[in-house]
């Protein structure tokens, strides 16, 4: 069985001709699973369908936006309601209050909520208020997280950034990554050390409660434990980048499943509704230094836009009901259990945290970057063009994470997990 992809291979190659690799975002050129790109042509629920007509099951699904699946139809009515009354005034519209309200309502670390276009944006603003708010320089992160293209948080990062094997990116100044510092995830000695070298230095330790931008890894409670209270000590404050975990677990946020308080919370993805918006929040004491209270500048000629306020808000009034969780966390226990039988015995494992899933071409979770650069990225290719061609969208590279939606079904999940069963068993020899 082969997909016929001819429209999509021409529209790439049109494509190619005015986009830099025909794409706006790098992963989305496939070039980490050797194949050529699907071109996008809708989505209803859990699926997209390409321009050739083929339909696949999305565990991408935008990168984890659709966490109610594709068009969801109080998401679509809201923003179609918000287009007819205008699509962006400059201006203060109230739906930026009430999505703020329901974020304060479900983060624990959230008093003051700023709304911006991007995730890049919100973390490369809520640092920007952390060293405002600290009067200090450095800033730690860890090894395989990413924390979106800011200049400064370029090193060692996660995501398409581990795809295209660059440790860092060309056209960075090296003074301007010069006070962020980059180490590996759940190691509490090195944590330890570093945190204490830097003390009194330190603004911010940054970080993805649980990464999802080299696969999903689990954290260890003590590891994030240490974070802050190491973190603290030091004088800096701790910024949890919840930008694919936000509202991605029962609790709302990673922060509420482990029972932690950073300081500064970065959302994103799942809080726009489909849209361009995210957002960083905080206790209003530190919150309030940004402009126009204080003297840390940010600012957006799009920011808070109301289509992607009005999407928000409708995505999380259903979240906020409960049901999908219940639903989710059913789905996926399903799932999972039969994605570990199809799994076993053979040299892959997988890992899960708050519906969203890595399958990592190794023995044993991996559990932390360098860890996940010993997968066998052949395999995880193969894997990823034997799915496509059974219509099976899953995150193009093995350094990124699938998701799973109230729309996606479960007898097509459990399609899933035995075609990846008949995968592995072709490909290895069962
Ligand atoms: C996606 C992501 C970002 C960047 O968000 P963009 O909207 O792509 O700029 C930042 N941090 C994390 C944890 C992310 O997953």
């Amino acid at each position: 069985m082969s997909l016929n992809h001819t429209r999509s291979h021409e529209l790439d190659l049109e494509a190619r001709k005015y986009l830099v690799g025909g794409v706006d975002s790098p992963v989305r050129a496939f070039r980490a699973v050797g194949s050529g790109p699907i071109i996008a042509k809708s989505g209803n629920g859990g699926y997209i369908t390409d321009e050739d007509g083929n339909s696949y099951l999305d565990f991408c699904l935008s990168w984890g936006v659709f966490i109610l699946g594709h068009r969801f139809p109080s998401v679509v009515k809201a923003a179609s309601d918000a287009l007819s009354d205008g699509s962006s005034f400059g201006l203060t519209s109230r739906f930026e209050a009430e999505l703020a309200s329901r974020i304060i309502r479900a983060v624990p670390g959230a008093e003051k909520v700023r709304f911006v276009n991007s995730g890049t944006e919100a973390v490369m603003s809520a640092l920007r208020l952390a060293r405002g708010y600290t009067g200090k320089d450095y800033v730690i992160k860890f090894d395989g997280c990413y924390h979106g293209h800011s200049d400064s948080l370029l090193v060692n990062a996660g995501s398409g950034v581990s795809t295209l094997n660059l440790t860092s990116s060309a056209g960075i100044p090296a003074a301007f990554t010069g006070y962020t510092l980059s180490i590996p995830f759940n190691d509490r000695k090195i944590l330890r050390e570093t945190v204490e070298k830097y003390s009194g230095k330190l603004a911010a330790v940054v970080l993805e409660p649980v990464p999802a931008n080299m696969g999903v890894i689990r954290p260890d409670p003590e590891f994030l434990k240490d974070v802050i209270e190491l973190t603290h000590k030091a004088g800096g404050l701790v910024i949890f980048d919840e930008v694919i975990t936000g509202f991605r677990f029962s609790e709302y946020s990673a922060q509420g499943h482990y029972g932690l308080r950073p300081d500064l919370t970065t959302l994103g993805k799942i809080v726009g509704g489909g849209f361009p918006a995210a957002a960083f929040c905080g206790p209003a004491e530190i919150m309030s230094l940004l402009a126009p209270e204080g003297p840390v500048y940010q600012a957006g000629t799009l920011s808070g836009n109301p289509v992607a306020m009005r999407a928000g808000i409708a995505t999380l009034d259903e979240l906020l009901s409960g049901r999908v969780y219940r639903v989710l966390e059913e789905k996926a226990e399903k799932f999972f259990a039969l994605l570990e039988r199809s799994i076993e015995g053979f040299p892959v494992s997988l890992s899960r945290n708050g519906f969203m899933f890595t399958l990592f071409f190794r023995k044993g979770v991996p559990s932390c970057y360098s860890e996940v650069k010993e997968c066998d990225f052949e395999a995880f290719a193969a894997w990823f063009r034997f799915m496509l061609d059974h219509g099976f969208y899953v995150s193009p590279s093995q350094f990124e994470t699938d998701f799973l939606s109230i729309a996606h079904d479960d007898d097509k999940l459990a399609e899933m997990a035995e075609t990846t069963g008949e995968f592995l068993r072709g490909y290895y020899g069962a």
